[in-house]
């Protein structure tokens, strides 16, 4: 299998460390917010390429973190917990936030047949394993404490910009975004590890370290999170591209300080998914989400097929119209593969060529709509329908579209989360004005408004739409 490496910058065959066993990392949600499409379309990729190891016949560890706490709303470790931020718009507790948004992701991600990781694990069930670590770089030297947080040093390293090959002037630019200067640092890429002070002292969640009460950098969580599952050797490490800096850099720095070793051998990135804006980005408070799409009537698998239609390395522009042809081709295949007949033996001498075929496309650095022409080859190939059948059925262990299911109905109703959620929501309201608690319906009706869910009082009813 070839895979392009972030570190390296080349095509290059995949060989992991220990045989054909495969320790796999992806960087989890921050779950202070729906996750929006473009999030979506990392995980994915990354499910493909999970799934591709897996077909080609690696035996695949995959581990993901959930970012519960300490990553900050600028990546460079400075403003406010994006948790809190998500706590406050809602006026809930952090932790009720993180289980709502979590929630919200797998139930994102059933819809899309990602696999769930064989380790999913909340940043705050480690915190013992950050301070741990953070220990370790303390003592070997590569960290420091200053006005009572704990900073890396990254001047004690050989070279920092390990995985991009931008100039250390325009990489900086895009972090200090909003920033006030951290004063503490020794160097400007130094990053925290710890803080115990913070412009925000309202933290809801502290814990306990030998450096004062406090909570964990964004960073260290991914490095010790790994370590506890996959051990000091990693295969390969996947995420967006915005986590090249300094998410990933920062990761390697610790991480390879810490062992004393290189850490992790592939790095797998995801380019973005943009709207005709730019960008899609949560906390820009405006995104679309997967419910959304379902809402206007899309099968969540439009929107894989969508995404699998292009090169992950490649940005890619959403648009309704190309989801529109999306649902069509969609429907078209379902049928056609509903039509093929039971009609005996599998011919195995076209069944492995054309399985050779499809382990090449996506063997050429997950080239998926490779992978997609060969499923519409299947149907070319001069053989009995309960071949074609058994290939499909073979290539949907890696695509995931439900290709076997049958013609899906189109959707006439909405039978998301997102309504059963918004229904209960309104129940609820219509309960506190019956019972005269105006204070209550409107804190509902502002609930909703903060996740840009408008409600309509009409004659027929409450009803609802997405701002
Ligand atoms: P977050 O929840 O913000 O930590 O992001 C979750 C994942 O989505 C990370 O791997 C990000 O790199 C990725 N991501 C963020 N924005 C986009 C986008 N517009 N398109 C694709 N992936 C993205
Ligand atoms: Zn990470």
């Amino acid at each position: 299998m070839k895979l392009y490496n972030t570190l390296t910058k080349k095509v290059e065959d995949f060989v992991p460390n220990d045989g054909n066993k495969v320790g796999m990392y992806t960087c989890g949600p921050t779950v202070y917010h729906f996750a929006h499409i473009g999030n979506l379309r990392s995980y994915i990729m990354e499910d493909v390429l999970e799934k591709s190891l897996r077909y080609s016949g690696y035996d695949v560890k995959r581990v993901m973190n959930i970012t519960d706490v300490g990553h900050l709303s600028s990546d460079a470790d400075t403003g406010e917990d994006k948790m809190l931020k998500g706590a406050k718009r809602e006026k809930k507790t952090v932790m009720e936030i993180a289980k709502f948004y979590t929630d919200a992701f797998f139930a994102d991600c059933a819809k899309l047949n990602i696999k769930i990781p064989d380790v999913v694990e909340p940043a705050t069930n480690c915190i013992a394993e950050f301070i741990k670590m953070i220990e370790g770089l303390l003592e070997k030297g590569y960290a420091y404490v200053a006005g009572d947080n704990v900073y890396f040093d990254t001047s004690k390293l050989e070279s920092y910009y390990v995985l991009s090959s931008q100039n250390e002037e325009e990489l900086m630019v895009g972090v200090r975004d909003d920033v006030d200067e951290d004063t503490n640092k020794r160097n400007k890429t130094d990053f925290v590890l710890w803080f115990t002070k913070s412009k925000f002292d309202n933290q809801e969640l502290k814990w306990e370290s030998p450096w004062g009460v406090g909570y964990p950098g964004w960073h260290i969580e991914c490095s010790a999170i790994s370590m506890k599952h996959l051990g000091e050797y990693m295969d390969i490490h996947c995420g967006g591209i915005d986590n090249i800096f300094p998410h990933h850099t920062n990761e390697i720095a610790q991480s390879e300080a810490y062992i004393g070793h290189k850490w992790c051998n592939y790095w797998f990135h995801v380019h973005h998914l943009n709207d005709k804006s730019g960008k899609m980005s949560k906390s820009k408070g405006e995104f679309l989400t997967l419910s959304l799409l379902e809402s206007k009537g899309y099968n969540p698998l439009v929107y894989r097929m969508f995404c699998l239609q292009s090169h992950y390395r490649k940005p890619l522009e959403f648009s309704y119209e190309i989801m529109d042809n999306v649902a069509v081709a969609y429907n078209k295949l379902l049928k056609r593969v509903s039509e093929l007949k039971d009609d005996g033996a599998v011919d195995e001498n076209v069944f492995a060529k054309m399985k050779q075929k499809f382990l090449d496309a996506i063997g050429n650095d997950i080239n998926t709509s490779m992978a997609l022409t060969v499923i519409y080859d299947v149907f070319r190939e001069e053989t009995n329908d309960a071949t074609k059948k058994a290939l499909i059925a073979s290539f949907d262990e890696v695509v995931s579209l439900n290709l076997l299911a049958g013609v899906v109905e189109e959707k006439t109703q909405i039978d998301s989360e997102l309504e059963v959620y918004v229904l209960d929501m309104i129940e609820q309201r219509k309960e506190a004005k019956k019972n005269k608690d105006y204070a209550k319906a409107d804190a509902i009706r502002n609930e909703l408004l903060e996740k840009g869910i408008i409600l309509e009082d009409t004659r027929e009813g409450v009803k609802w739409k997405l701002a």
